[in-house]
């Protein structure tokens, strides 16, 4: 059987799409091989959200040319959002390759893999943490963003056919499902929010693990945390990008909430009865961002002990951005601030783990195994956050229920209890 290997840059929304390409390639025939050595197919999903993941996608691009000068026989494809964003290019950077398709274009692989040599279907196999795409697309147009100019304005999926890729992850064993796209809280279907959607997932599959990722702030279901009191196997988890807490910053940004809206989120999320953890992402060296606004912003995450994952970048001039046409180089703040501002943004983050190992210290909690001594809590998710180092060996995919045991850095100790 020919094998494909895919390797998915980015983030888990092109872990989604990876996903549907690696059902393209079994539908026609295609193993999915975990090595590139044995592959005969190697399909790369790029990313090209700012700069740094552009130069990532350009370096693998780079490698996998030479794994095809090798042996040309080999099928090359690239795929996402590097195709997505320089679909017009023409500097020959995109050459070599047997097949270029944009973010999530199934049906340019499956036209293209149907004039291929396909052999017998692989057996289900099945990763344990897996993600469900419901949406495509942004319509939100940050300063900033060029997501809305690569993947378009926000289409949502329809309940029937987002129900029916669930049965298929369900049935390939997955044990978590992470809800992904651009704008997940602003899913909507009829009169039925996201809420609603989670809410018959998680009835349908109430043994598997579901997570919701990037709750726009300004779009956040106000039953989110009643949805969590009512279903177990939704994760007390709010990934929630705030970007900035200074309304002059979020207003440069175009996005649609104050400081003010922030923190009575945040207090809520603060006052929930049970344990709930907080992911956030933050931006610093906005164009006209000052001392005072970033002070605004570092108190904010001081004063909330929910939040548990803090990822923080420079802002990046983007090509084709309202904000990258309308600044000028003295609205940017200089390099040895923002890398100073960033190193403050890092304190904060270890100040938070040090209190959140502190808090778990003795707690009895369910984990995830991921592989025999790795896996994570309901608290963090897969991939991204902080892992649980087991004491002895588990069987992946297993639920286990464990003890904490201090942690290091966002890290925590688990010992196993069954
Ligand atoms: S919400 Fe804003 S930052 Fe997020 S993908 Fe949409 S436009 Fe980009």
């Amino acid at each position: 059987m020919q094998k494909a290997y895919l390797l998915t840059l980015g983030c888990p929304k092109n872990e989604a799409d990876s996903d549907a390409f690696a059902g393209c390639l079994k539908k026609a025939g295609w193993g999915i091989t975990g090595s590139i050595e044995n592959s005969d197919l190697l399909l790369i999903n790029t990313c090209a959200f700012i700069k740094p993941a552009v130069d990532e996608s350009l370096e693998v691009i780079g490698e996998a040319l030479d794994w095809k000068n090798e042996r040309p026989e080999r099928v090359l494809i690239l795929a996402g959002c590097l195709p997505g964003r320089y679909p017009q290019d023409d500097s020959g950077g995109l050459e070599g390759f047997d097949l270029v398709i944009g973010p999530g274009d199934t049906a340019r692989l499956e036209e293209y893999l149907l004039l291929s040599s396909a052999s017998s279907p692989e057996p289900a196999g099945g990763r344990i943490s897996r993600y469900l795409k419901i949406s495509e697309g942004c319509s939100n147009n940050c300063s900033y963003c060029t997501i809305p100019l690569i993947r378009g304005a926000r289409r949502d999926r329809t309940p029937e056919s987002i129900l029916m890729d669930a049965h298929h992850l369900a049935q390939q064993g997955a044990v978590e499902i992470g809800i992904v796209g651009q704008d997940t809280a602003s899913w909507k279907c009829g009169k039925d929010s996201v809420s609603w959607l989670i809410s018959q997932l998680a009835g349908t599959y109430p043994d598997i693990w579901f997570r919701l990722y990037y709750i726009h702030p300004a779009y956040y279901p106000d039953d989110f945390l009643a949805l969590l009191a009512e279903h177990e196997n939704v994760m007390p988890y709010v990934d929630m990008p705030v970007q900035h807490v200074s309304d002059r910053i979020l207003k440069r940004m175009g996005r649609p909430y104050t400081g003010d809206h922030l923190r009575k989120l945040f207090d809520e999320f603060e006052g929930y009865d049970g344990m709930l953890s907080v992911r956030t992402t933050l931006i610093a060296g906005y164009p006209g961002e000052t001392e005072e606004d970033f002070d605004e912003l570092i108190e904010f995450l001081s004063q909330y002990r929910c939040i548990r994952t803090i990822a923080a970048f420079p802002y990046w001039p983007e090509e084709g951005t309202r904000e990258y046409s309308r600044h000028s180089s003295e609205d940017i703040p200089d390099a040895g601030a923002v890398q100073s501002r960033l190193s403050r943004i890092g304190d904060s983050a270890d100040e938070h783990n040090i209190i959140w190992a502190d808090r778990l210290d003795g707690e009895v909690m369910d984990v995830l195994a991921d592989t025999p001594l790795l896996g994570h809590s309901r608290l963090d998710a897969p991939e991204v956050d902080g892992a649980c180092c087991f004491d002895r060996s588990v069987v992946p995919g297993r639920i286990i229920r464990c003890r904490i045991a201090g942690g290091t850095g966002s890290d925590l100790n688990a010992e196993v209890l069954i």
